[in-house]
């Protein structure tokens, strides 16, 4: 392969002395493979290579997500830093001939949990532009952790149970602290992922099949796990979700509640983001690409274009 950058496998960046693959579709042995998270669009599902560069949740969590035996690889060039997306998540920094940040999926807003992502100078920037249009600006995430907390003491004490429906990986999580102290209940995939995240730590959330008569908080992944809801909690339950689209009204049909709390950065942060990492070239990478990278070049004098990764074509985004 030449040197250089492509996006036919992931992302690819190819020097003189290695290629480093970021979120690989599959992964290529004797290359430095790296995985930014476990969200299923940025995980291999094949390849020849099971050692790669990613945190140790991010190596436990994806063993159990693809049945795969990951192990952990080290390389002298690759710095993983905090993404402050969901637990596990890391922006990746390589230093060889250039210095190359891929941030990931990444939230720069400081949240109840987790540390945010921080600017770090860098000479090529990868950034994800998913809320790449000036429309989108998220409330603090640790204001609005405030009312959602009074929300769901409000319910409870009104004797209505709360129906959360989630991403099992990083929404969940967050709910489950904002909302520590009150009676939680987890779904079965959500407690698989609550087991890797908080380890033995997880006893303040019990299972759904321990739920009695309410009023609680049942935390699921968004299928349908009715038949598993007591008939007395379900005949007084609110239903809830936490996403940035929820800004939009994606969501008012099938909701009570739909608070616009986001694992990704609004369009603000990216902005704030690439102006203080200060490069001489960025690639945005899913979501709003071409509109992100016009803004980055009108705003910030900065030259920009999208970088799409062919195996997503343009897959709608958040779709895990
Ligand atoms: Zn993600
Ligand atoms: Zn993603």
């Amino acid at each position: 392969m030449g040197k250089g950058i492509d996006s036919v496998n992931g992302i690819s960046i190819t020097t003189s002395s290695a290629t480093y693959r970021l979120d690989p579709g599959r992964t290529v042995m004797g290359d430095c493979n790296v995985v930014s998270h476990a969200h299923s669009d940025h995980l291999p599902r094949g390849g020849n290579e099971q050692a790669v560069v990613a945190s140790r949740e991010t190596i436990a969590l994806a063993r159990m997500r693809t049945g795969r035996d990951y192990s952990a690889a080290r390389h002298p060039s690759v710095k993983l830093l905090d993404a402050g997306h969901v637990p596990g998540s890391r922006m990746v920094l390589v230093k060889d001939d250039l210095s190359y940040l891929y941030t990931g999926d990444f939230c720069t807003k400081r949240k109840v949990y987790l540390h945010n992502a921080r600017p770090v100078r860098t000479d090529v920037l990868f950034i994800e532009s998913t809320y790449g249009l000036p429309k989108y600006r998220f409330p603090d995430p640790v204001e609005l952790a405030g009312v959602i907390r009074d929300w769901a003491a409000d319910t409870l004490n009104n004797g209505s149970s709360i129906l959360f429906s989630l991403y099992p990986l990083g929404k969940a999580q967050e709910i489950e602290v904002i909302l520590r102290g009150m009676p939680l209940f987890a779904e079965e995939s959500v407690a698989r992922h609550n087991s890797i995240v908080f380890g033995r730590d997880s006893g303040w959330i019990r299972p759904l099949s321990e739920m009695g008569g309410g009023p609680g908080i049942i935390i699921s992944s968004g299928r349908n796990i009715y038949p598993q809801i007591q008939p007395q909690v379900r005949r007084r339950m609110l239903r809830a979700t936490a996403s940035g689209w929820s800004l939009e009204g994606r969501f008012s049909g099938g909701y009570d509640e739909a608070f616009p709390l986001s694992d990704h950065s609004d369009y603000y942060d990216l902005i704030e983001f690439v102006r203080r990492c200060s490069p001489s070239m960025v690639y945005t990478v899913h979501g709003f690409d071409m509109e992100l990278a016009s803004s980055i070049r009108r705003e910030l004098g900065i030259e920009a274009r999208p970088l799409r990764a062919r195996r997503e074509k343009q897959r709608k985004i958040d779709s895990y």
